[in-house]
C-alpha cells in the first residue's frame, strides 16, 4: 500500500489522481489532500477518502472548512500549511499538482523530506529545475512525471542508456488555434482559449496550450528532468495526441509512447511505478484510428514557443523570469485586463529588460521571479 499526499486535490489532476486511487483501493491510499480554496470539493474528497491531514492555502477558506467539519481532522493553512502537511504527513510520495509557481516551496520541501515526488506542476521545475534535480538527487529521491510528454520521453528511456539519446520529440496538439490564421488571433476570446480539442485541464494551462506556452515549458521541463539541452528537443504538433512524445536514438531508433488522450494514464505510472496495473481506461483502437498526422510548428503564429527556447538557451535565471512574466499576462488575460495577442508581447519585453544571472542560487530565483512580475505589471499597465 503506498500512502498518497496530493497538493492541488481539488483541481484537474488532482480529481484525475483521486479517480486512480479510487479505482485502486488495494494499492493506494490518499493520506494528506490540500486545497488553495475550493472547500466544497475538499469536503466531498475528505468524505469519501478520510485524509489524516488536510491544508487549505487561503485562511479564510481554512477557517470556513473548520467551522463545516466535525472530529478533529487536521487542518493546515496558509502557503506554508503546504510545507507543515508534507513534513507532517506520512505519505510515500507526493503528487505536485498545484498550477504555478506556488508549487516550488511544497516541492522542496517534499524533496528535503525524503518524499518521492509525482511531479504534474511544471511552473516550479521551469522556475528552478537545476536546482531541483540536484537537491532531488542529493537526498536520493524520484521524480516521475505526470506531464504527460515527460512521462512518454521518461518510459522510452527506461533502460536506455542517456548518452545514446539524438533527440527527443515533444509532441503538441497545437491547440485549439493551429487552423486559425495568424489575423483571426487579434480577435479571440477568453471562452474560445478555453476550449482545449483535446484535453480537459486548468484555466492557467489551458491558456498556455493555445499560445504554445504549455510546449515552451514543456521544452525546459524535458531539459531539467533528463538532462537534455534544448538543441536536441524538437517541438512536432501532432493533431491527434496519441503519440505523448518520442526519443529517438544515435542508431536510427525511435521509441514512441502511445495511449488514449486521458491524463488518468501517466498518473496511474507515477503512482504504480516500476509496476504497471492493469486498468479499464479505454485502450487505442488502431483500426479506427488508421491514421497519424505531423506538422511543424508555426513559430511566427505562437511567438510564445520561441521565447521559451530563448530562455531554454540563455538558462540561469531566464527560465524563472518567462515563468513569472508569463503567470502574470495569463492571469490578466484571463481576468480580461489584457488581450490574447498581447500574452508574448508583454513576456518579450519582460525578458529584454532582463539581466541574466547564471548558475543562481534560490534566493535570486525568487528575486528575479519578483522582478519579473512587477515588471509584466507595468507593461501590462502601460497597455491599457
Ligand atoms: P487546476 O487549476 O485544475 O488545479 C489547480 C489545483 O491547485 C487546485 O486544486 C487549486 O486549489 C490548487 N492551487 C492553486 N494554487 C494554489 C496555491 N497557491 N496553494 C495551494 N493550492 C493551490 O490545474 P490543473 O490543470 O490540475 O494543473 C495543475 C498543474 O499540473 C499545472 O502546473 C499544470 O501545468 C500541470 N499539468 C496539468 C495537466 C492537465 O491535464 N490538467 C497536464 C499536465 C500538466
Ligand atoms: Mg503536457
Amino acid at each position: 500500500m503506498k500512502h498518497i499526499a496530493i497538493l492541488g486535490s481539488t483541481g484537474s489532476i488532482g480529481e484525475n489522481t483521486l479517480a486512480v486511487i479510487r479505482h485502486f483501493p488495494k494499492s493506494f491510499k490518499a493520506v494528506a489532500l490540500a486545497t488553495h480554496s475550493n472547500i466544497e470539493i475538499l469536503l466531498k474528497q475528505i468524505k469519501e477518502f478520510r485524509p489524516e491531514y488536510v491544508c487549505v492555502a487561503d485562511r479564510e477558506a481554512a477557517l470556513k472548512l473548520r467551522s463545516r467539519l466535525k472530529g478533529n481532522l487536521k487542518i493546515f493553512a496558509g502557503e506554508e500549511g503546504l510545507e507543515e502537511l508534507v513534513s507532517k504527513s506520512k505519505a510515500d510520495k507526493v503528487v505536485l499538482a498545484i498550477s504555478g509557481s506556488a508549487a516550488l516551496p511544497p516541492l522542496l520541501k517534499a524533496i528535503e523530506n525524503g518524499k518521492d515526488i509525482a511531479l504534474a506542476n511544471k511552473e516550479a521545475l521551469v522556475m528552478a529545475g537545476p536546482l531541483v534535480m540536484k537537491m532531488a538527487s542529493r537526498n536520493k529521491i524520484k521524480i516521475l512525471p505526470i506531464d504527460s510528454e515527460q512521462s512518454a520521453i521518461w518510459q522510452c528511456l527506461e533502460g536506455e542508456k542517456y548518452g545514446n539519446l539524438k533527440n527527443i520529440y515533444l509532441t503538441a496538439s497545437g491547440g485549439p488555434f493551429r487552423k486559425t490564421g495568424r489575423n483571426r488571433l487579434r480577435k479571440i476570446s477568453r471562452s474560445q482559449v478555453l476550449k482545449h480539442p483535446k484535453w480537459s485541464m486548468g484555466p492557467k494551462i489551458t491558456v498556455d496550450s493555445a499560445t504554445l506556452m504549455n510546449k515552451g515549458l514543456e521544452v525546459l521541463e524535458a531539459m531539467f528532468l533528463f538532462d537534455v539541452p534544448c538543441a536536441k528537443i524538437k517541438v512536432l504538433v501532432h493533431p491527434e495526441a496519441i503519440i505523448h512524445s518520442m526519443v529517438e536514438f544515435i542508431d536510427g531508433v525511435v521509441i514512441a509512447q502511445l495511449s488514449e488522450t486521458d491524463m488518468r494514464i501517466p498518473i496511474q505510472y507515477a503512482l504504480s511505478y516500476p509496476e504497471r496495473l492493469a486498468n479499464s481506461l479505454p485502450a487505442i483502437d488502431f483500426y479506427k484510428l488508421k491514421e497519424l498526422h505531423f506538422e511543424k510548428p508555426d513559430f511566427g503564429k505562437f511567438p510564445c514557443l520561441g521565447l521559451a527556447y530563448r530562455a531554454a538557451t540563455a538558462l540561469g535565471t531566464s527560465p524563472a523570469v518567462l515563468n513569472a512574466a508569463n503567470e502574470v499576462s495569463v492571469g490578466e488575460f484571463l481576468d480580461k485586463r489584457l488581450e490574447f495577442i498581447s500574452i508574448p508581447r508583454v513576456i518579450e519585453k519582460v525578458l529584454n529588460k532582463h539581466r541574466n544571472i547564471a548558475e543562481p542560487d534560490l534566493t535570486e530565483i525568487k528575486a528575479a521571479d519578483s522582478w519579473a512580475r512587477e515588471e509584466a505589471y507595468n507593461i501590462i499597465e502601460r497597455l491599457n
